[in-house]
């Protein structure tokens, strides 16, 4: 534990031990500095239960932390319809992720604080925390990592979100309908809500889907979302189509293990750039902003996070307060970056304006992408040029339906995004 009567100056305080937070402590203090780390309830298990595609935690080497794999996943477009998707899907073991995170950060000598921040003092080299147990730590650099509670980082523009809200439950079921060995990215199906004609038209307005992890024929994690609403849909809402749905499929809740209620914001815009305090995660604009994702890209940030913070800190340059946090913001958000984050803007913008058929016409052309471009998009790997070829190609492959719906309602999304590209280019 940190022991604040020592009066230390540390290279770098975490503020949040989420996942972001977590995979930066371990990395900057496995190159010899010192860190510590405050969050509320340092020990606790992550809350979420996050899923991820299997390529991308291979690429980290992280494939020991997922505890259940599929070797694909579906998407039902409607009752007619629906895509296999050859791409396995894998569900993070968020308890032996974050030990093992905790772990390495014990062995590399990371001071733990059991408080929350409430207030930062910058001074020209160092800055204070202060805690809400009176406590204050001092620290060459402070990395905000508290998500979407955004502690410190300061924004200058409107915050105005879309809001990705879903219900999820892992239950043990009297059976299901759905195959063991295939994830359901997406189950857009409505035949649940005949019966109910109000319940149809809001969802046939802002429609919902099912998002489900099999594990077993008695085992289910069952999570009705809203893709991404402006404001948000009330949870209760979707709790109701939960129900409908879940009895029109014959699912049968023996008992609940976890339940979730999720509220991510998407899109927006980023924090100000740059600014003293340094972020990661969610409190630095990393939510995909037409998925809700984060948790692949951000432990895949985290080394370009820690690697500047320990280059800038060690360089003969001598960079310190604002110079070196600069530097760290560079190296997060660079040009490519944040031309990508406004295409995915501008997705999650015309996603806002899709009703369900609209919704649905939009997936099934998406999803008919060559496999390259539907990947690179979900797992933020395609840059500008190559997203110019996927918006094109999802565009040849739309129906003269959906062709007049994107042009419809993507022409003012368009041309805000290419205006916020002039202005970040100026
Ligand atoms: C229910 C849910 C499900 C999600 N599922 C997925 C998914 O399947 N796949 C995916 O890629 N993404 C998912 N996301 C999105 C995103 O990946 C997660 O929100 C992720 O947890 C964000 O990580 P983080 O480290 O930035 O923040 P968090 O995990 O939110 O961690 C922030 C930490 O900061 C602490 N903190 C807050 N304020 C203070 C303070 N003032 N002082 C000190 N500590 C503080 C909190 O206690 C917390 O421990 C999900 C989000 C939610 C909400």
């Amino acid at each position: 534990m940190f022991d604040s009567s020592k009066g230390l100056v540390v290279d770098l305080a975490v503020v949040g031990g989420g996942p972001a937070g977590l995979a930066v402590a371990q990395q900057v203090s496995e190159a010899g500095l010192s860190v510590c780390s405050i969050d509320p309830s340092p020990k606790l298990i992550w809350p979420n239960n996050y899923g991820v595609w299997v390529d991308e935690f291979e690429a980290m080497d992280l494939l020991d932390c997922l505890d259940t794999t599929w070797p694909g996943a579906v998407v039902f477009i409607d009752d007619q319809s629906k895509k296999n998707l050859d791409r396995p899907y894998g569900r993070v073991n968020r308890k032996l992720l974050k030990s093992k995170m905790l772990q390495k950060c014990i062995l590399n000598g990371v001071k733990f604080h059991q408080a929350k921040v409430i207030k930062v003092i910058h001074e020209e080299s160092k800055s204070l925390l202060v805690c809400n147990d009176g406590v204050t730590v001092q620290a060459a650099v402070v990395l905000d990592a508290t998500g979407f509670s955004r502690c410190l980082v300061q924004y200058d523009k409107p915050y105005n979100p879309g809001y990705q809200v879903a219900y999820g439950i892992l239950a043990e079921v009297e059976d299901h309908p759905f195959d063991v060995d295939k994830m359901v990215f997406m189950d857009w199906r409505d035949s649940h809500l005949k019966s109910d004609i109000k319940l149809q038209e809001r969802n046939s307005k802002i429609p919902t889907f099912l998002y489900a992890m099999p594990f077993s024929a008695n085992r289910i994690f069952l999570e009705e979302t809203s893709l991404v609403a402006r404001p948000g849909l009330p949870m209760e809402d979707i709790q109701e189509r939960m129900v409908a749905r879940l009895r029109h499929l014959g699912i049968q809740v023996k008992s609940i293990e976890e339940d979730e209620y999720c509220v991510i914001p998407m899109g927006g815009p980023l924090p100000v750039l740059p600014q003293r305090v340094v972020g990661i995660g969610g409190t630095a604009g990393m939510v995909h902003p037409s998925t809700g994702y984060m948790v692949a890209r951000t432990l895949a940030a985290a080394p370009i996070v820690a690697n500047s913070i320990v280059r800038y800190l060690n360089s003969d340059r001598g960079l310190s307060g604002n110079e070196l946090s600069s530097e760290v913001w560079r190296d997060l958000w660079p040009i490519e970056r944040r031309r990508q984050r406004e295409f995915f803007c501008f997705g999650m913008d015309i996603l806002l304006k899709l009703n369900l058929p609209a919704t649905r016409r939009f997936f099934d052309a998406f999803f008919d992408l060559e496999p390259r471009y539907w990947h690179g998009f979900l797992s933020s790997r395609l840059f500008l040029p190559e997203l110019l070829i996927f918006g094109l190609s999802l565009f040849s492959h739309a129906s003269n339906t959906s062709r007049t719906e994107i042009m419809a309602k993507g022409t003012v999304p368009l041309v805000k995004m290419i205006n916020n590209l002039i202005r970040d280019r100026d």
